[in-house]
């Protein structure tokens, strides 16, 4: 079935952007099938909910890029710390490797997937462009939680 990422509508036959498949979609389907909760739906996402995910997008790989820096910043911290002591703390390692882990996984609470680029030729005349400006309000749901949401009713939102 071809779904919707954000509403969980069907997509079939409406226009829809079909999402990257990337490394963190082929993690969470890899889980899912190994807990045999797999739809191995197709995902999407419907040309209504496209401004609502560009916002997410963004968001997400905002909050990645500060991850990172964070993550990278506790790395040569670390490092600084060997070279000026002189010594190895294996505690100290032990502990910064964790912490850039942690900072580094955080985002994935965030994740949106990266849509196939939007305007494309089959998207040519994009009906998200003259819609309203997205409500700036987040939704803080997992990407598990939100691809294994079966088709809920809510589904049939239309503008
Ligand atoms: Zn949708």
């Amino acid at each position: 079935m071809k779904v919707c990422i954000t509403c969980q509508a069907d997509v079939s036959g409406k226009r829809a952007v079909p999402i990257r498949e990337d490394r963190i979609i082929k993690t969470i389907r890899a889980v899912k099938r190994a807990l045999g909760v797999a739809q191995n739906n197709e995902l999407f996402v419907c040309d209504t909910c496209i401004p609502k995910h560009m916002e997410r997008r963004r968001s997400f790989e905002k909050t990645m890029l500060f991850a990172s820096i964070f993550a990278g910043f506790v790395i040569l911290l670390l490092f600084y710390s060997i070279v000026t002591s002189g010594r190895l703390d294996a505690w100290a390692i032990a502990s910064a490797f964790v912490v850039a882990g942690f900072v580094l996984l955080l985002p994935i609470f965030r994740y949106a997937p990266a849509i196939e680029q939007v305007g494309a030729p089959q998207t040519s005349m994009p009906a998200w462009s003259a819609s309203a400006p997205v409500p700036k309000k987040p939704e803080e749901k997992g990407p598990e939680q939100e691809l294994s949401t079966k088709g809920a009713p809510k589904a049939k939102r239309r503008r």
